[in-house]
């Protein structure tokens, strides 16, 4: 059909995968570091797989900043701060 055969269509659909949800990928991890996401999405995007390890690599302190995970909502949070700011939650 439209002249593709199978193997070729599977390798479409994979190339297409690869394509959307790497930088989801790498974004998810660069938010879990408190890194912005949306600049993370877009380095997925160019890197691609280098784009995620560089995000795994990559410290979690972004800017001298100490990040935990709100026990709450699981967003990034300064390690001081005593209220998250995503939920609202004292922590
Ligand atoms: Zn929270």
């Amino acid at each position: 059909m439209f002249g593709l055969d199978l193997p070729v269509l599977f390798v479409l659909i994979v190339a297409l995968a690869v394509i959307f949800f790497v930088p989801i990928w790498s974004a998810r991890v660069a938010s879990s570091k408190g890194r912005s996401p949306f600049l993370w999405f877009f380095i997925g995007l160019f890197f691609n797989l280098f784009g995620v390890l560089a995000a795994y690599l990559s410290p979690v302190n972004a800017d001298g900043v100490r990040y935990v995970k709100c026990e709450y909502c699981g967003e990034p949070i300064r390690a001081e701060a005593t209220v998250c700011r995503y939920c609202g939650k004292e922590v």
